[in-house]
């Protein structure tokens, strides 16, 4: 089945890329976007309505008028470190602004929703698999209010039948192999972006948020997944809620996990370059170690992250950072 699915935050790194994918599958991908965070030129493969969360009467206009027949819900505040210093954006962006969308799809009759989640929901948990039967201890503000998202979507299923698919991402990284669309955020956080902007000049050293934890070289370790490969699954996703398989929770990653030396490490050796680095304190919120314990997605959906690893999740980034970005 094709149709037309309401992607908010399509202007952003993940949105966009799925508007890719989405056309690419034979669906019509709306983007409604505020530009808070995201650019008008990454809408390339649909229409773009610009529009914020918490206005209902822009929501219901555009359910109104192009009528999907389901939600993609990327938008999003996305920053651990800000979300500690800023809970109250945290709480109203992500919790607010997602609870009027989904009372919106509901009031327009729109029930299948497919909503981005986060690993930050488990928490700091060494050494338990984390599996989509975890126990969810979000330890920063970004964590928490997407759990509670998580729990908003729950209860609309209950009571109005909401079908979702809720996938919590662990960390997405990479690029379009085109360089049609890539990451750019302002200001950037993310350890890839930030490294490759190091290895260019473009800025100054990257600096490592801690050097003392209890890993083995002491720095954070991360699942880091292709984000072609998660959007991929987010239309196999949609599949799924179209052939009524009802709403399931995935975890996505692929299970291993890189420390911030090892990304160095690689990011050397796909770029040939070296990257100037020095080593800082820990950042607030940051979790030890995530990595995704699940074959749920690979098993149920069929999903196949072919693309997740280092050497192409940098070397797609490296592409973008010098011949893509937006606003040169
Ligand atoms: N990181 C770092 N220096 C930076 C940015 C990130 O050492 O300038 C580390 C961060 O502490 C975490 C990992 O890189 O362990 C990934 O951070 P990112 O912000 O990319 O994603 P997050 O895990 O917060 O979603």
């Amino acid at each position: 089945m094709t149709g037309t699915v309401l992607v908010t935050g399509g202007a952003g790194y993940i949105g966009s890329h799925a508007c890719k994918a989405l056309r690419a599958a034979g669906y019509t991908p709306v983007t409604y976007d505020n530009l808070s965070t995201g650019w008008e030129e990454a809408v390339k493969f649909g229409p773009f309505e610009k529009g914020d969360l918490l206005d209902r009467d822009r929501l219901d206009a555009v359910f109104a008028s192009h009528r999907p027949a389901a939600v993609m819900h990327f938008a999003a505040f996305s920053q651990v470190g800000e979300s500690m210093k800023e809970p109250g954006k945290y709480w109203r962006n992500n919790v607010l602004g997602s609870l009027a969308l989904v009372e919106a799809a509901v009031a327009a009759e729109c029930r299948n929703f497919v909503f981005s989640s986060t690993c930050a929901t488990y928490g700091d948990q060494d050494n338990v698999v984390l599996d989509e039967n975890t126990v969810q201890m979000p330890i920063n503000s970004y964590g928490a209010s997407k759990r509670a998202v998580e729990n908003i979507l729950e209860n609309f299923g209950q009571s109005h039948g909401l079908n979702h698919v809720i996938f919590r991402y662990f960390n997405v990284a990479g690029g379009d192999p085109e360089a049609e669309v890539g990451e750019f955020h302002q200001p950037e956080t993310h350890l890839i972006p930030l490294m490759l902007d190091a290895i260019s000049g473009k800025r100054d050293a990257l600096t490592i948020f801690g050097t003392d934890y209890d890993t083995p070289d002491g720095t954070c370790i991360r699942d880091y997944v292709h984000v072609c490969d998660l959007v991929d699954a987010h239309v196999l996703g949609l599949k799924w809620l179209e052939d009524g398989k009802g709403s399931r929770v995935f975890n996505l990653g692929t299970g291993k996990g890189f420390s911030v030396r090892e990304v160095i490490d690689h990011s050397r050796a796909v770029t040939n370059m070296d990257v100037p680095y020095v080593e800082g304190d820990r950042r607030p919120g940051d979790c030890m170690k995530l990595v995704s314990g699940s074959e749920r997605a690979i098993t149920e959906l069929g999903w196949s992250p072919a693309r997740s690893n280092l050497a192409q999740m940098i070397g797609d980034a490296w592409r973008w950072h010098r011949t893509g970005h937006y606003h040169k």
